[in-house]
């Protein structure tokens, strides 16, 4: 059969019995039908009968190159004799019914469809019509019919629809018609106007009249006609029409019936099929209320619920689970209001800002008292109101599970910037000089004459002083002050170049012993000694101490909060009066005075955390603001975090994990009196904490940098809803999260619920833990954030989002992220984490520390870049080498390094951006040789928090604003985007003054992709991926922007350079990336995304990433810059792009040929269990006035062609995420 060339030379003689017949048939054919029908008859009989006893026959007349069935078909149609017409009928099915796929393509493209429509619209105009004949019509064209996707229109066109219906109404009983009638249905029903045609003519009654409760017999017809009604009820007419014919308890109760009675499962095809059908009904709003009034929660719970056992009823249970999460009522977050639970004034409002919008707030701003005494307005509009009074035909099917990822999934190609004046540099002379001037202040380095600083030190060997001072062109003399005092650091070797404005306030002569804190401590009752892990040293018990006055709250602290400014000591009371019980911190029980006012005492951990120091975190925190005047520290980020020495695997997901999890969700439904719904934290309540502890529940608290858990739920005995606070002005943007728990049993296991997640999928899925911090263990020597969690799953859930927190979305639901985790320590405190937690003043203390251990040989500056809009202050650093001498030469050298520029943090939830900056800062603070080559080969210009305002207050994205400040770049505002515009005026001042940097890169954390990658920009790629005319393909373009990626790919184990990607998206336009590339010029521009989850290739592939990787790959950077360095010559242009070009191992026409793929938001498989994404009806579809088309087309024959509505698949939904407001990472 697939040699059919062999088949017509060997196997077909032309003389065969076959093909005389055929060629007599096809001498009749015409008139001679008409004339002889006897001889019709004859050669058709004898035909049929060849081919139903000589297997051979078949083969002949269909062989390719042969023209038998054109022949069958042509008689067929010019032929009235009935029995003639049978027999060519029993022929045709004889030949189709084997290897029936190509031979029904051939049959179809024959045409055969057409005739065998015209023969059942003739026939059926005999009364009554020829049953046999109709019999083996609808039998060939259920068997034809899924192969011609015409079908459907050409049924309608001709009338065949109606034909089809009246036979079945009048064949209840004739089960040997009725069947291929049925399949016929079916095929025809597939497509969407026919459904409503077919619908109009009393279909879906007449289907119910033969779908039937369980029965042994007929169950095919059953099936058949079961599948027609789903596929019928996909018309949302058609649903309608079913729920006013109370059909909806009909389905549910079929259901249950074959549910109780199909014991050995013989038949789940027809109870998908009807659980198919409720899900098709409960797409509408009309049909979910149906639903939930006949008790079809309880029943699909219950039935469901039975089938767990056995895993071959999943489909089924998958399925009742799909349906039961949307009709599951959507609620409103349990809020006040969306807005975030903290407000902050800003003085200058943008009429057309976010906050303008959310808070109704003219420019001129307006007093709390006037905001809180608003009525909550639109922002929590959050009913279920979309759809389905419309009479319109709004079909599209969900059961590409996906969906929701389909959308995000968007055509990569819509996104890539076309207009090619964007992928141009910028040709406007960005600002006049007198502008940037004032910038010059922050580049010190590049006027500094180094006259009155020694050079000779106990560490480097001095150079000789050159003998004649030096002239270095600057633009302005250096004012006496710019050598001020050396700090007191560095008193001895008279070293620092002094900032010549303010330093930050990090004060670092205060911190240390500071004899009251000494004072106080001593003043404490009863220390006690705590247990130490070997690798710590002795405690000092001084260092603990926090001093005990000056909380500016006065409300008096409960017992369990947190480290306060005022008092570690609270805490121990409790762990210490608990005597032990079972907790691993050590000898603090037993030993001493029952433990009465006992102090807690750390660790040392200077070894192991050179940059930590407990005493001079606290005094950080006391400089840092927030808007809601934070007292508290957290414990963590006090002790600090060490990273654990063993490698945390991702996690394995066990199956079935989301449908037991989500069960649990619905049995809150069925069993509301389970449910305690008791609120134990609420921020947006004046006496949060709720509840004082009473044993029975769990105590949170989030009240400290950082942190931002709005609000907990306790809903079952060991089962919490958690609510994260929106970014402040803002009423979204959750995903970060950080708190703190206490009250805890040990060893019982807690299930928490984040309930107003809002990205449509997680690395929660993908095998990545939350983290949690123990204070015991950290007392017990182990400070360190461990990867925790197990029955992890991210999932939508049944609160409803307002659209006006989606961008005018509607329907749009939140997604819950639950874990479950156990507690090993009584009495103990821990904290939950999205991410390894890095605070503001973490920053500000690792600085201070950094400076303080500077060697004399490297240049470090601080400045202040600027004030953020919540008043603290914006860290500008320069690091380089100081030059080996003030000789010209060396002075010259010293100044004419190039610039390496590096950001990060500007999205606050993207602690991992700040691990990697610390890497980097330590690297270049290091002492090791690579560092010292890498500070005398560049000038570092380092922001290493773009938005501190956003990272002190808990934001995931934005700042004080309620603006993702990466959003900002090509426009920023100096009064509500000022560390953007300082930090974007610093480059034009270098682009200005021709020192563009040779890189830049921001430093970002990604939360859907694994590995560590960067985004560049190419015009190239860009150009090619957008397909736009080919005139553009002779740009000139290096590929310098290659390098950098290509080097990190081959040193840094956690670096994937097939995550990267240089393409120009329009949503990124005002990112720096594409900002800095485009406006100043740079080339080597970059976005660095570092994985919140972990790696699935090179050393680290399985394993999450930690603290430790992170850092190295900031030290990694630094470590490829030099490379960069040394395998080009930089003051050699042209031999850079030599270099670089080899590098890349290829020649720019090659790689041009094949540039990186366009990466796309999110790569990873959907996973088994993916089929619950989605339960969410197609509420807001595109509308398509079907109905209308309906009506038209059911006049047969009425004219024009309507056009086939597309496959079901290719019309879902295709341009929802349009309206999808734009998140990427960056
Ligand atoms: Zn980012």
């Amino acid at each position: 059969m697939n040699k059919p060339k062999m088949a017509s030379e060997k196997g077909v003689p032309s003389n065969s019995r076959a093909q005389i017949l055929l060629a007599q048939l096809e001498k009749l054919t015409g008139d001679g039908m008409v004339r002889d029908p006897e001889m019709a008859r004859q050669i058709t009989s004898k035909l049929l009968h060849l081919i139903q006893t000589q297997e051979k026959t078949s083969k002949e007349v269909m062989s390719k190159g042969t023209s038998g069935m054109e022949v069958i078909l042509s008689s067929l149609e010019s032929t009235r004799d009935i029995p003639t017409i049978l027999n060519i009928l029993c022929i045709l099915s004889e030949l189709l019914t084997l290897g029936k796929g190509r031979r029904v393509g051939v049959f179809v493209s024959k045409g055969g469809t057409a005739v065998l429509l015209r023969i059942l619209i003739s026939a059926n105009k005999e009364f009554p019509p020829n049953e046999e004949l109709m019999l083996q019509v609808h039998s060939l064209l259920a068997k034809v019919g899924p192969k011609d996707r015409k079908l459907g229109v050409k049924a309608r066109l001709t009338g065949a629809l109606n034909v089809t219906i009246n036979l079945i109404k009048k064949n209840l009983q004739n089960v040997k018609l009725l069947l291929p009638c049925l399949q016929v249905l079916r095929v025809y029903s597939a497509n969407m106007v026919n459904a409503i045609s077919l619908g109009n003519s009393g279909a879906i009654e007449l289907m119910f009249k033969i779908v039937a409760p369980y029965s042994k017999k007929n169950t095919s017809l059953i099936k058949v006609s079961v599948d027609a009604l789903v596929a019928l009820l996909k018309s949302k007419t058609n649903a309608r029409r079913a729920v006013e014919g109370s059909y909806v308890s009909t389905l549910l109760a079929l259901y249950l019936d074959w549910h109780r009675n199909d014991t050995w499962h013989r038949h789940t095809v027809i109870r998908k099929g009807l659980l198919a059908c409720l899900r098709n009904v409960t797409n509408i709003k009309l049909g979910r209320r149906a639903f939930t009034k006949a008790d079809g929660m309880r029943i699909l719970y219950n039935s469901s619920s039975e089938c767990l056992s056995v895993r071959t009823l999943d489909p089924l249970v998958n399925a009742s689970s799909l349906i039961m999460r949307k009709c599951f009522p959507k609620n409103r977050l349990p809020l006040p209001t969306i807005k975030s639970a903290f407000h902050y004034q800003l003085e200058h409002v943008l009429a057309s800002g976010p906050v303008a919008q959310l808070y109704s707030q003219p420019p001129g701003g307006r007093t709390q008292a006037q905001l809180c005494s608003e009525p909550l307005k639109k922002v929590d509009d959050v009913v279920d109101d979309s759809d389905d009074n419309e009479d319109t035909e709004a079909d599209t099917e969900n059961d590409t599970e996906n969906e929701e990822d389909e959308k995000d999934c968007r055509s990569p190609n819509d996104d890539i910037e076309k207009d090619i004046n964007k992928l141009h540099p910028q040709k406007i002379p960005s600002r006049p000089y007198e502008e940037l001037r004032v910038y010059e202040k922050f580049f010190v380095e590049l006027s500094e004459d180094f006259q009155g600083y020694n050079f000779e030190s106990p560490t480097t060997s001095s150079p000789a002083q050159s003998a004649q001072p030096i002239v270095v062109p600057t633009p302005q003399a250096l004012s006496p002050n710019h050598v001020t005092a050396p700090t007191a650091q560095n008193v001895s070797n008279a070293s620092a170049p002094a900032p010549t404005i303010p330093p930050l306030q990090l004060e670092t002569s205060q911190f240390g012993k500071d004899f009251n804190k000494k004072e106080e401590a001593h003043n404490q009752p009863a220390e006690q000694e705590w247990s130490q892990a070997p690798e710590y040293g002795a405690l000092n018990a001084d260092e603990m101490r926090v001093k005990q006055k000056a909380s500016p709250i006065s409300a008096p602290k409960p017992t369990q909060s947190p480290l306060l400014l005022e008092g570690i000591a609270i805490r121990c009371l409790a762990a210490g009066g608990a005597g032990g019980g079972g907790s691993d911190c050590g000898s603090e029980g037993g030993e001493d005075e029952g433990g009465e006012g006992a102090v807690l005492e750390v660790p040392d951990t200077a070894q192991l955390l050179p940059l930590h120091d407990l005493d001079l975190y606290v005094e950080m925190v006391k400089g840092t603001k927030s808007v809601p005047h934070y007292t508290e520290v957290a414990y963590p980020d006090y002790f600090g975090h060490v990273a654990p020495t063993y490698r945390e695997s991702l996690l394995e997901r066990l199956y079935g994990v989301q449908r037991s999890k989500i069960f649990q969700d619905i049995e809150r439904l069925i069993h509301p009196n389970n449910i305690m719904d008791k609120v134990v934290y609420d921020l947006d309540m004046p006496s949060c904490p709720v509840i004082e502890s009473d044993g029975e529940s769990l105590r949170f608290n989030s009240k400290f940098e950082s942190g931002n858990l709005r609000k907990a739920i306790q809903i079952r005995k060991y089962e919490y809803d958690l609510i994260l606070n929106s970014d402040i002005n803002s009423n979204h943007h959750h995903q970060w999260f950080y708190f703190e728990v206490s009250g805890m049993r040990v060893g019982t296991m807690y299930r928490f619920n984040i309930i107003n997640c809002e990205k449509s999928n997680s690395q929660f899925n993908y095998g990545m833990q939350a983290l949690m911090y123990s204070v015991q263990e950290a007392i017990s020597g182990r400070p360190r954030w461990v990867r925790t969690g197990t029955d992890i799953c991210y999932y939508k859930n049944n609160f409803a989002r307002s659209s006006i927190a989606t961008g005018g979305q509607k329907g749009k639901s939140y997604y819950t992220m639950t874990f479950s985790t156990s507690f090993s320590h009584k009495d103990d405190v821990c904290y939950f984490s999205y991410h390894y937690p890095y605070t503001y003043s973490s920053l500000k203390m690792h600085l201070s520390k950094l400076e303080a251990m500077r060697a004399p040989e490297i240049y470090l500056r601080q400045d202040v870049l600027c004030e953020t809009l919540g008043g603290n202050s914006c860290p500008f650093l320069t690091i380089t080498a100081m030059p080996e001498s003030n000789s010209s030469d060396h002075i010259c050298q010293f100044r004419n390094r190039p610039f390496i520029f590096l950001s990060a943090r500007v999205h606050p939830g993207e602690t991992n951006a700040s691990w990697v900056m610390k890497g980097t800062l330590e690297f270049l603070m290091g002492t090791s040789l690579l560092a010292a080559t890498l500070r005398e080969a560049y000038i570092f210009k380092i922001v290493p928090m773009l938005n501190p305002d956003g990272v002190v207050n808990g934001n995931h994205r934005c700042s004080l604003s309620g603006e993702d400040l990466n959003r900002q770049w090509q426009n920023p505002n100096p009064e509500l985007h000022p560390t953007i515009y300082h930090t974007k005026s610093l480059l034009q001042y270098l682009a200005h003054t021709q020192r563009a940097p040779l890189v830049f890169c921001d430093y970002h954390g990604h939360s859907r992709k694994k590995n560590v990658f960067m985004y560049g920009c190419s015009l190239k790629e860009t150009i090619w991926q957008s397909n736009i005319s080919a005139a553009s393909s002779d740009l000139q373009e290096d590929l310098a922007y290659r390098a950098l990626p290509k080097i990190l790919s081959q040193i840094a184990p956690a670096f994937s350079m097939a995550s990267c990607s240089f393409v120009v998206e329009r949503s990124k336009e005002s990112t720096a990336r594409v900002v800095v590339w485009r406006e100043i010029g740079v080339q080597r521009s970059y976005t660095m995304e570092s994985t919140v989850c972990g790696c699935d290739q090179g050393k680290y592939k399985g394993f999450q990433i930690g603290t430790r990787e992170l850092e190295e790959m900031g030290a990694q950077f630094c470590v490829a810059l030099l490379r960069l360095k040394r395998m080009t010559g930089l003051h050699n242009h042209q031999h850079l792009l030599d270099l670089e070009s080899d590098l890349i191992g290829a020649q720019p026409k090659v790689v041009s040929s094949c540039p990186t793929t366009y990466v796309m938001d999110e790569d990873e498989p959907s996973f088994l269990e993916a089929v619950d994404y989605s339960a969410e009806s197609n509420d807001d579809d595109t509308e398509v006035d079907l109905e209308a088309v309906a009506s038209a087309a059911s006049v047969a024959g009425a004219g024009g062609e309507v056009p086939d509505r597309p496959s079901d698949a290719e019309s879902n939904n295709h341009d929802a995420w349009k309206s999808e407001p734009v998140t990427g990472s960056q």
